[in-house]
């Protein structure tokens, strides 16, 4: 009995030590095992790195989306509007053909209207209006760039349409206030590329709709309207040099004194872009 004893301490004693020794094992493979899974997040994470980069280059390439596929199917995935505010801080009178391959030729950038009350030049006014209605067609989801975010550029109108063509922009919206000797002269109106310009005959059609609807919201409100409220103008570098649809807010007259005052009211302003925007978006879901 004792002998039975003994030799089941013995054989008790030598099974817990194999399984400790198993166990000891087991933790070290479980140990291995760990360090390894850890290694995969190092790994993973590297990875990310470099897909962050590519990320960021990409984000970093976003107002020239020309050159990539990835962005151009992400691109075809929401509406984009480039905005341009018009004129800068300092015109440019150096000329520029009028459109492709045209003789004739313009100035590059103008000065553009002040306001009579105010004492506000218009390229002011129109880089306000511009970031109104970019955050409003953002929050509708629509993507938007920008020719120009400050007044210190020298960015002419040709090359405003040419950001607005390499962006594969889906509208080109230009910004503008209007003026005239008679101070009387008040309203809002869209200026819509010609029928009868070989140089837009391809965007016509597209932009004169957007035209048409943005004027439409906008009279749902009762703005005053200049006219009807829509004029084609076959004159414009800025539309002659477009490829893509364009539209021109002429958002009211800096020489009216009342229409100045009330576009550097930022309710008028925003409600009116409110209007714009509910236009703008009438056209991406048409
Ligand atoms: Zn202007």
């Amino acid at each position: 009995m004792r002998r039975f004893i003994i030799t089941l301490a013995c054989v008790t004693i030598l099974v817990s030590a194999t399984l400790l020794f198993l166990n000891a094992k087991t933790e070290k493979g479980l140990l291995k095992t760990l360090n390894e899974t850890k290694q995969y997040p190092k790994e993973a994470e590297n990875t990310s790195e470099e897909g962050k980069a590519e990320q960021t280059s990409h984000k970093g390439k976003q107002p020239n989306r020309v050159d990539s596929a990835t962005n151009e199917t992400k691109r075809k995935s929401s509406f984009l509007v480039c905005i341009d505010p018009g004129h800068q801080a300092n015109a440019n009178l150096e000329q520029e053909p009028i459109g492709p391959g045209a003789a004739e030729t313009k100035n590059k950038v103008t000065y553009g209207t002040t306001g009579v009350t105010t004492g506000k030049p218009e390229y002011v006014l129109n880089l306000e209006a511009a970031v109104i209605l970019k955050e409003l067609l953002e929050k509708k989801g629509i993507q938007v760039v920008m020719t120009r975010t400050s007044h210190d550029v020298d960015i002419s109108n040709r090359e405003r349409a040419e950001m607005a063509n390499q962006n594969k922009a889906d509208l080109f919206i230009r910004i503008h206030a209007d003026g005239a000797e008679n101070q009387d002269t008040r309203g809002f109106s869209v200026l819509v590329p010609g029928q009868n310009n070989p140089y837009t005959a391809k965007i016509y059609e597209d932009s004169f709709q957007a035209g048409q609807m943005i004027v439409h919201r906008v009279s749902e409100k009762n703005y005053t309207l200049l006219g009807n409220g829509l004029f084609p103008r076959e004159d414009l570098s800025g539309f002659n040099w477009s490829r893509v649809p364009v539209i021109l807010l002429e958002l009211g007259f800096m020489t009216n004194p009342e229409e100045d005052l009330l576009l550097s009211n930022e309710k008028y302003l925003s409600d009116l872009l409110l209007q714009v925007a509910a236009g703008v978006a009438d056209y991406a879901s048409h």
